[in-house]
Formats: C-alpha cells, structure tokens, sequence
C-alpha cells in the first residue's frame, strides 16, 4: 500500500466534523459515501450528535474502533492542526481538508498551514487540500465517494485530477453526460502537500486508469511536474487543459524577452515538451476523452469517411481538415471493390455517402473496405436514424467492426433520443465502444485530438547535442568577475566574449573610450563600421541616439563618438564599441528568460523593431534540442518570411538553429543567467551573427 492508497483506496473513513445539517459539507459528504454505495466503514465525528446520517457518531478518535484510513476534516481552521495530530496518533496515513481559511486568507492562516503540515510530516499523515472537494474512486469493489459534489460516475477507465474544484466538477459532468466511465477523481485545492504531479504519479502507475484528464492553474515546481509528465505520458495518454491562456498568451506577446519573468506560458511548453496533448475547451477536451477511452491511435492523418446523407459530410470534412487530417481519394482499384456491396445510388468515393436508405450491409461493406484500405488511417461515420432503415443493425454492423479495433473510428449519431427505438440504437453503440457524438463538428474534433495526440507522439525532438569549440571556463570567468563586482548587467564586451566562448557568431568587433581608440578600432575591423554607446543606464542604444550605423570612414567615426560624448555624457562615463557593419540581413531575436523552478525559456522572432510591432515569437523550454529549434524557426506566424520572398533570399536556417542551440548549451551551462537578448541576429543567406547582446545575471 503506497501513501496515495490511503486516500484514493480506504477501507474505513472518518468524517471530522460530522453535522446533522443537511446543507452542510459535513452531511453531504457522508451521503455521498452511502448513496455512492461506499463498500468501506464510514465514522462520523461530531461532538454532540450520538448520530449522523443514521450512523453513530463519535466524539473523539480514539474512540473509534477500527483502523482509518483516511479522514475528512471540516472544521474551523485553528482546530486544525490539533486534528491532524491526532489523526496521527490514531494512525491514519492521509486527510482530506475540506474546510478552508488557510493560506489563501493571509499570515494567520499561512501560520496555521505551516503548524498542520508540521504536524502531518511529524506524525506521517499526508494532506490532500486544504480547502478541496476530495477524490472519488468509482471501483465497483471500493466505491469511495469521498467528495461533496453532485455527479456519480460510472466506472471506467478515465481519470481526473483538477486543481480547481469547479473545473473538476464540470470535467466530470461532461464525462458522465457523454456516458464515459471513470476511473479515479481527485480535486486537490490549495494543494499545500499532496501535488498534482505526484497524483499524476500515482494515475500513471493505477492499471484501471488509461486515460488521464489534467487541469491545473500552473506548478509550484514545474520541473518535478515535467519529469513525472515525461514518465506518465510515455505509459498512457494525458489529455489536459491550462487556464488564463488568453491573457497568458497577451502578455506574452506584449513583452520582450526581458520583462516576460513571470508570465506563465511555461506550461503550454511542458505539455508540448512532455507529449501531453493540451486543450483550450473543457467540454471538447471531454469529448476527446471519449474516443481516448476506446480507440487506437492512428497512424497518419488519412481518414476515410462513411456517410448516409450529405451536408453533415460536408461539415465534417471541414473541420477535419482544419485539424490537420486529410480525406484523400480511394483509389479506381478500391472504388470497383466497393462497388458491389453499396445501393447503385450511392457515391463511391470519400466521403463513402451510402446514402439513406443504406443498412447494416451497405455500411459494413464501406467499413470493412475502409478498414482494409492502405491510404485510411482512421474512419469517420456519419450515422443519421433515418426511420425507414433498421438502424439497430446499422449499430450492430459498426459495433462489430469497432470490436476488431484495428483503426480508430468515431461516429457522428444523429437522432431524437426522446425515441426508444433510437436510444437503443444508442446504446448497442455505446456497449459496443463506440464513441458517438451529436454533431459532425465535435465527432470531427475529437478524431482531431486522436491524430494530434499521434503526430505528438510520433515527433522524436532527440536529444540536446553539445555543440563543439565552446569554452566554458572562459564564461563563466567573465560572469564570476561580473558578480564579484556586483553588476548584474553584463557590459557589451562581457557580453560578446561570452557568445563567442560558445561559439555564437557575432559581428567583429572592438571596445574604444574615446574617438582616438574609436578610429583606431575601426581601421582593425575594416570599414564599414558601426559605433555604439555602451553605459549600463542605457538600454536602448538607438532609441537615445547611440547607434551610428554605416560609418564609411574615421572622420565618420570620431564624429559619431564625439556627438554621442556631447548628448548621452550625462548619463555617467561612456564607452564605446566599434563593430562591423553588416548591411542587408534579416533581423532575428533569439532571448531567454529564466523560468523559477524550471530553468530558461528560449524565444525566437523576427527581431529589430519587428518583435515590438508584430510581437510573433515562438518559445522553448531549454535545453533545446536540434529539431525544436527548427520547430521554433517554423512556429512564428511570418515563417514564410524566412525563405526566399519576392526575390529576397532566404535565411540560413542551419545557422540560425545552431546558434539557437548553442545559446541553449550556455544556459544550461549558466544557470546564474536572468535574461538575454541577441536582438538583432543578422541572418543571410550564408550565416548569422549576433550584433546586439544583452545578458542579465
Ligand atoms: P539597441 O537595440 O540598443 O537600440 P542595436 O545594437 O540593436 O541597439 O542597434 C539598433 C539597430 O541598428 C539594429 O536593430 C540594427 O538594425 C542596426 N545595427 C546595429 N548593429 C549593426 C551592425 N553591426 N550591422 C548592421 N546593422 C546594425
Ligand atoms: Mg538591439
């Protein structure tokens, strides 16, 4: 028995803070256990009560007879972490606090977590909340509805953990609406001990659990949450939702790469790094996890599509598309198999349109030809009850060939289920494993997330390479001297010795403190040159005057400097960086920001002014791989930009993926790094060099 047995397996449960009330928590709970059909003892705890909900109360623990495995505990705060000792003593491994005023309600309420976690480590009690609705455990042989919702799943194989209670709960009543069995139900509240990632753990490891449904608000610690996700995804699917996307994802196309600590997108990018497939929409979420619950996944994204009337097909196909899948055409050779088994009306293509009048044969021999056909991956069926067929057998002939299970099938159900005969026809479906929807869209959408979860699955992002002629010690140098000078601003120099410690290719360049040394810099580097002002107060360099670019000979240069001595002086002493110009690149951004708990973010966008006007960026959790750098190049909306437009050339792609893995390799290398700009990267056709560099430490 694994800690987490206690709570989702007891065998005896204790409610502290029983009550007679029938609106109360107290009272809900303990009905719950008996109308879900508890198979295990229920002890309710109330001081004056001899009986709650016809069973006897007790006043105090140790008066309980029996062992306990798990207690509910619904009392005020500040009684709480007396309790939690004394559910230690009495030997019980885990709690459920149902009952709020922790730390979501300030310094008293922080103090009181602290003593009743205390406590719970001191006497091996582990806590599920605080100020959380519970699990339930729908196992025929347990039963265990230690919960104060309303909805009583059916047994089966989907399993829901939600941070939010309210979130919980909807997910549920979409599965039970849809008819789809569950498995476990956890709903953890603060979340102040027991995590989400660790009831994931324990999902991952639960044989009855073969699909998992996520939702959370975020992680406390996202890098424990991606290693578990990692493990548990490679066993069994993880479909899962964040919410706050819209805003997340507004702030995180308002900001640059500096000002985005912070803002949570990292948990989008621990999905997509972790192979779980992410939803925007609890209910179509629910609908996916209908067809996860039954189906394989496909192989590729061919669908064949069977049809007995045509404008659903239509819709279908649409959206079908727009997920990514493609309804190729069957073959003459497949055509003239088809042939005999269909009405001479019906349309032998893809969509199949079997037409109306079509039953159980004419739709079993378009299955069986789709499930043997090579160029279909997966099968969509549009099924509407026209009353003047047997639709039961229609049912039947899907059902059976679902039963071989070889390729994924869902099935769009058209019907008035107010009518018996229907709903049976419904049911055959629905024993036989059918996912069926109400709507070709939504039909159309969760065969969507199958094929996505494939693609998800199917991607091998490799591993992270370490890339050759790096220095490490030589960086790290320079970032240690910065430290024990106490800057947390690298200077222009500090910065390009570090790019070019990892073999990040930079413009040529050279430090100068006056236009003497600017002139004899520039003649080291070649003309044409640019000349920058570097001050730790200034940021920007060319929005306050400090970037003079093009510069095609000395007196140009002594110029530059002298007017930018006279303007920006006041700033605090000046130095000035010589560089090569490089005219006709395009402007790229790479940065990264430090992420607490994970590590860095990588970003990538067209750069220059374009990153603050089209905010198109695409993101990385580090270390980044080879292929997600290209995946990050592909990402941003005006990819297209990066080949050839118009006669423009196109970028070298190579370059730029290299020098987004070696500034990969220097994070992991410097974890001391907070934030960092190489904006512009100039890229053409041969290469890319950083000309701008911020790091922050
Ligand atoms: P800042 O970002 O602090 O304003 P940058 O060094 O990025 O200053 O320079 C501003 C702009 O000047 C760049 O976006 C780029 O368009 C141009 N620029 C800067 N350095 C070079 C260079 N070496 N070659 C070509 N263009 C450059
Ligand atoms: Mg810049």
């Amino acid at each position: 028995m694994t800690m987490l047995d206690s709570l989702f397996k007891p065998k005896a449960v204790a409610i502290v803070g029983a009550s007679t009330k029938e609106l109360s928590i107290g009272n809900v709970i303990i009905r719950n256990l008996q109308r879900y059909g508890y198979r295990g003892k229920i002890y309710p705890l109330n001081p004056n009560a001899p009986e709650v909900c016809g069973l006897k109360a007790y006043k105090t623990l140790d008066e309980v007879p029996d062992q306990v495995d798990l207690a509910h505990v619904i009392i005020p705060s500040q009684f709480v972490p007396d309790t939690i000792e004394e559910c230690g003593r009495k030997g019980i491994k885990a709690v459920i606090i149902n009952s709020a005023g922790f730390c979501e309600l300030g310094e008293e309420g922080a103090r009181l977590q602290e003593d009743f976690l205390r406590r719970g480590k001191e006497f091996g009690v582990r806590v599920f909340g605080p100020n959380c609705q519970g699990i339930i455990n729908s196992d025929p042989a347990l039963k265990a509805y230690c919960n104060f919702t309303f909805t009583f799943p059916e047994p089966g194989h989907v399993s829901v953990v939600a941070l939010s209670g309210g979130v919980g709960a909807l997910i549920m009543q979409a599965l039970a609406d849809l008819g789809v069995g569950q498995r476990f139900y956890a709903s953890n509240g603060n979340a102040c001990d027991i995590s989400v990632t660790e009831i994931l753990r324990y999902y991952g490891e639960d044989e009855g659990t073969k699909v998992v449904l996520l939702y959370t608000e975020g992680f406390p610690n996202p890098g424990e949450f991606l290693a578990a996700a990692r493990e548990v995804a490679a066993k069994k699917p993880i479909l899962a939702m964040k919410a706050g996307r819209t805003e997340q994802g507004a702030k995180a196309a308002s900001s640059h790469t500096g000002s985005l600590a912070g803002v949570d997108i990292a948990t989008e990018l621990i999905f997509e790094k972790t192979g779980i497939l992410s939803f925007i929409d609890e209910g179509e979420m629910a609908r996916a996890a209908m067809a996860f619950a039954t189906q394989p996944i496909p192989k590729g994204n061919r669908v064949g599509i069977i049809t007995n009337t045509g404008g659903p097909a239509v819709i279908a196909t649409d959206v079908l598309v727009s997920c990514g899948l493609d309804v190729p055409k069957l073959s003459a050779e497949s055509i003239e198999r088809l042939r005999p088994s269909q009405l001479p009306e019906a349309a032998l293509e893809n969509p199949i349109d079997v037409v109306a009048t079509a039953g159980g044969t004419h739709f079993r021999g378009a299955l069986d030809l789709l499930m043997s056909e090579e160029g279909v991956d997966s099968i969509f069926i549009n099924f509407v009850t026209a009353p003047f067929t047997d639709t039961d057998e229609v049912a039947r002939q899907i059902v059976e060939v679902n039963r071989l299970s070889r390729k994924p099938i869902v099935c769009n159900f058209m019907t008035d289920l107010s009518q018996e005969r229907f709903r049976n026809t419904r049911d055959i479906l629905k024993e036989g494993g059918v996912p069926i929807y109400a709507n070709p869209s939504d039909a159309a959408k969760a065969l969507g997330a199958l094929a996505r979860y494939g693609r998800l699955r199917r991607r091998d992002i490799g591993s992270p390479e370490r890339r050759g002629g790096v220095d490490a010690a030589r960086a790290r140098a320079v970032i240690d001297w910065a430290r024990a000078e106490g800057r947390s601003v690298l200077s222009a120099a500090d910065v390009y010795t570090v790019f070019e410690a990892y073999g990040i290719p930079v413009a040529p360049w050279k430090t100068a403190a006056n236009a003497a040394e600017a002139v004899a810099a520039a003649a080291g580097i070649g003309y044409p040159v640019v000349v920058k002002v570097d001050c730790e107060e200034i940021d920007h360099k060319s929005d306050m005057g400090g970037v003079a670019v093009n510069l095609k000979d000395a007196a140009a240069v002594a110029a530059a400097v002298e007017s930018m001595q006279e303007r920006l002086g006041g700033f605090g002493k000046l130095s000035f960086f010589v560089q090569k110009f490089l005219p006709g690149g395009r402007e790229l951004i790479v940065g990264a920001t430090e992420q607490p708990g994970l590590g860095h973010l990588v970003m990538f966008g067209l750069g220059g002014i374009y990153v603050e006007v089209l905010k198109d960026v695409s993101f990385k959790i580090a270390p980044v791989t080879k292929v997600e750098a290209g995946e990050m190049l592909s990402a941003i909306k005006t990819a297209a930009l990066l080949d050839g437009v118009r006669g423009q050339k196109g970028i070298d792609r190579e370059a730029v993926t290299e020098l987004i893995e070696r500034v990969s390799q220097l994070l992991t290398d410097l974890p001391m790094i907070k934030e960092m700009d190489l904006n512009p990267v100039m890229a053409f056709e041969k290469g890319a060099f950083a000309v701008d560099g911020r790091i922050r430490i």
